[in-house]
């Protein structure tokens, strides 16, 4: 049993290929660029370490783990309804997201212009006012893979506070029957 009361903290880190013929997805806002990230799905690799974060956090098993690209299912997953379903899994054990810091380690591009998209449309799926998300750009200063520009890694924190009364789930998933779907990316996914 987890500890009554306790605050509990979580972090998660996910790194993708950047590559042309790719959208490039980033805290659920596609941004507009020359190349976009190699994955499953969207290849979302901000929401990949919050959810990992969250999963951290509340000590469940990682988002490999729970989602598997092996599994047909997860395969072409959007990534906005795999930590919606992630929010709502810690929900139904009494946590809730208290606030998150996000950081996106990426040479290029520049993100500032799409920082306060990210923040509400995080905001959102976490169920928590703006206030509570916090996103940072940092180049790589040229280093390695990801300061070629070959790559966009994220780095999240992510504090879980337990509600006295344990919540239903705020939104039902994708896979329950009359789920509420989120909307598409304008253009719909290309699969890779
Ligand atoms: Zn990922």
């Amino acid at each position: 049993m987890m500890p009554e009361d306790h605050s509990r903290v979580g972090v998660g880190f996910d790194i993708h290929r950047l590559v042309e013929g790719r959208r490039l997805v980033l805290g659920g806002v596609v941004v507009p660029y020359e190349k976009g990230l190699l994955g499953h799905s969207d290849a979302d690799v901000v929401l990949h370490a919050l959810t990992d974060a969250i999963l951290g956090a509340a000590a469940m098993p990682d988002i490999g783990e729970m989602f598997p690209d092996t599994d047909p299912r997860y395969r072409d997953a959007d990534s906005r309804e795999l930590l919606t379903e992630v929010v709502n899994k810690v929900a139904m054990r009494g946590l809730s997201v208290g606030n998150t810091d996000v950081v996106v380690h990426a040479e290029a591009p520049k993100l500032s212009a799409h920082k306060r998209d990210m923040i509400g449309t995080i905001a959102k799926l976490l169920g928590v006012p703006a206030e509570c998300v916090s996103v940072k750009a940092k180049t790589n200063e040229g280093f390695g893979a990801i300061g070629c520009g070959d790559a966009i890694a994220c780095t999240a924190v992510v504090l879980l506070v337990r509600r006295s009364e344990p919540q239903l789930p705020a939104r039902s998933t994708r896979t329950e029957a009359g789920a509420h779907r989120l909307p598409p990316y304008e253009g719909g996914m290309k699969g890779g």
